[in-house]
Formats: C-alpha cells, sequence, structure tokens
C-alpha cells in the first residue's frame, strides 16, 4: 500500500498560506549556487516552481567564482529584506565549513548550519534539517512513534544523523538503529523494524525479504534509473508494507517544510 502523502501537503500549504497572509511583506528565498551541474540546475528550476506556487519571491545568484559566493553569503545574511537562503552542495573549491562561518544561521532554512544542527541535539532547533523533519510529519501523520524499532539507512548529516536525533527526543522516544555501508546483515536488522527509513541513494536496495509485512517504510531515496526517478525501495515492497511513493512522498513535503522555514524567518523577522 502506498502511503497518500497530499493530504499532509495541503496541511502545511494551508498553513504556510495562513500565515502569510498576516505578514505585511511577501517572504523571500535566494538560492545561491557556483558552477552548477545539470541535475543542481533541475533541482533550482523546481524549487524556483514551488516558491512560486507558494507565493513567495525567489532569486537565483550564480556566482563567478568561489570568493563571490562567500561575500554573497555574508551579504544576504546581513540583507534584512531576505529571509531564506539555500545554498547549493557540494560547492566546488569551498569547504562546507567556510561557507557555514558566511552564512547566518537565522537564514539557513535547510537546517545545515552547525549551530541549528547543535539546536537539535539540545531538542531546541529553530531549523530542522527539512528531509528529516518531512520524514517525523509523515511518521506522525501515519502511526504512533513512541516505542517503535525504527531502523533508518543511512547516516548522513543532511539525512539520516538529524532524523535518528529528532525520533529520540522524549516526545518521541523511539528506538533507533542507524545503518551504513558497513553494517552486517541489513536484512536481518530490517526485518524486525516497525519502521524504516530509507536514504541510502542506492536504487531497489530494500527488497521485500527486507522488510516485514504491515511495517511502515519511508523512502527518502531519489535515484535516476533509465531516464527515471526512483527510490531506494522496490516496488515489490508496497505489496506488503506501507511504503511512500518516489516521486510524489518525501520529496513533496521537504520541499513544503522548506518553504515553511522562509516564513517563519519572515515571522521572526516581523516582515
Ligand atoms: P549520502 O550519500 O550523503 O548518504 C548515504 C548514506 O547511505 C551513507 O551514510 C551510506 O553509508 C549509506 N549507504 C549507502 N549505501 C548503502 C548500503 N548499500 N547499505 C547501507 N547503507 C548504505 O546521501 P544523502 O544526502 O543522505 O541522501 C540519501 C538519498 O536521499 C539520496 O538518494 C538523495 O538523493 C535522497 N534525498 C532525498 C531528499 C528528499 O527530499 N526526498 C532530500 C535529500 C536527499
Amino acid at each position: 500500500m502506498l502511503i497518500d502523502v497530499k493530504p499532509l501537503y495541503s496541511e502545511i500549504k494551508n498553513s504556510i498560506m495562513d500565515r502569510m497572509s498576516k505578514l505585511k511583506k511577501v517572504p523571500k528565498l535566494v538560492a545561491v549556487t557556483y558552477k552548477p551541474d545539470p541535475s543542481t540546475i533541475s533541482y533550482l528550476k523546481s524549487q524556483e516552481k514551488a516558491a512560486k506556487r507558494f507565493g513567495l519571491d525567489y532569486e537565483i545568484f550564480e556566482a563567478s567564482n568561489s570568493s563571490e559566493v562567500l561575500e554573497k553569503l555574508r551579504n544576504l545574511s546581513e540583507d534584512k529584506s531576505v529571509n531564506g537562503i539555500f545554498v547549493t552542495h557540494p560547492l566546488p573549491e569551498l569547504d562546507e565549513m567556510l561557507v557555514f562561518e558566511n552564512l547566518s544561521p537565522e537564514k539557513d532554512i535547510e537546517g545545515r548550519h552547525p549551530y541549528n544542527l547543535g539546536m537539535l541535539m539540545y531538542g531546541n532547533e529553530f531549523f530542522a534539517p527539512c528531509t528529516a523533519e518531512a520524514v517525523v510529519k509523515i511518521l506522525e501523520n501515519v502511526t504512533e512513534i513512541t516505542g517503535k524499532n525504527v531502523v533508518i539507512i543511512g547516516r548522513s548529516t543532511t539525512v539520516g544523523k538529524p532524523l535518528a536525533t529528532m525520533l529520540l527526543r522524549r516526545d518521541r522516544s523511539a528506538t533507533v538503529t542507524v545503518c551504513h555501508t558497513k553494517t552486517k546483515n541489513l536484512a536481518e536488522i530490517t526485518r524486525n523494524a516497525d519502521i524504516i527509513v530509507a536514504a541510502a541513494g542506492k536504487a531497489g536496495l530494500v527488497t521485500k525479504e527486507m522488510v516485514n509485512a504491515d511495517s511502515i517504510v519511508i523512502d527518502v531515496g531519489i535515484n535516476v534509473v533509465d531516464g527515471k526517478i526512483v527510490g531506494d525501495v522496490k516496488e515489490e515492497v508496497s505489496e506488503i508494507a506501507k511504503v511512500t511513493p518516489v516521486p510524489g512522498g518525501v520529496g513533496r513535503i521537504t520541499t513544503a517544510l522548506l518553504m515553511e522555514h522562509v516564513v517563519k524567518s519572515a515571522e521572526k523577522m516581523n516582515f
């Protein structure tokens, strides 16, 4: 069975629209990129469409050299007309920490800045990483998380690690196992899970044999196979478990939450 995230998406969208109607100005999101590859360009195009759909002001800045990236990030961080800054990553020639040194955590709508991730460890974050937050929202919408065995496949700083932290928070209290490329007997571990979150970026990694009937499977993966976008979870898994679709699952909610973060920043800036 596929999990329909459309009602959750509409709920987030309606809340954004309602909050935006109370602002005096239209919130603004700026994306900063440098030497973007084709997939980054295509992602930015879809982000621009989403921003328009939500009624936000949107701009893409393409730097012509790496020091221009840092200068732009400093300027945007100070700019009172800008509420959110999105930085495409990885950026060629630029160390990620250097990028963060020049980006205000208050406009880091992706929740990737070390300050925001540090606050997340204390359960006191203003911006959580959008994809991890999307997974939590979907789970909270379909099940009770407390006490559940959650297996996360993938330990990245953008998805796996922050998600584990969010699910461990006392008001959620899941029992979390994080798996990665060196994990032995992955199938044995996933078979014991109530909830599996696949965030490895490997098409078809999760098969029917790895999943318990009636478990919930959240597919974060985005892979291109034969020109088609597919997740990390094989289609057959939805015959026995509840699975989020790709596309139109986690990605849809992640985008909505990114826009919600821009509005949240605008509210804080008394827009
Ligand atoms: P990443 O490459 O930084 O991390 C992948 C993680 O998966 C690593 O920790 C690695 O150890 C683990 N892994 C890889 N192969 C594995 C295997 N065979 N068995 C067990 N563990 C394995 O990737 P990321 O940035 O975390 O993204 C993961 C996937 O999620 C990608 O497909 C990405 O495109 C997608 N993604 C989707 C969204 C969304 O909104 N839906 C957002 C961000 C990322």
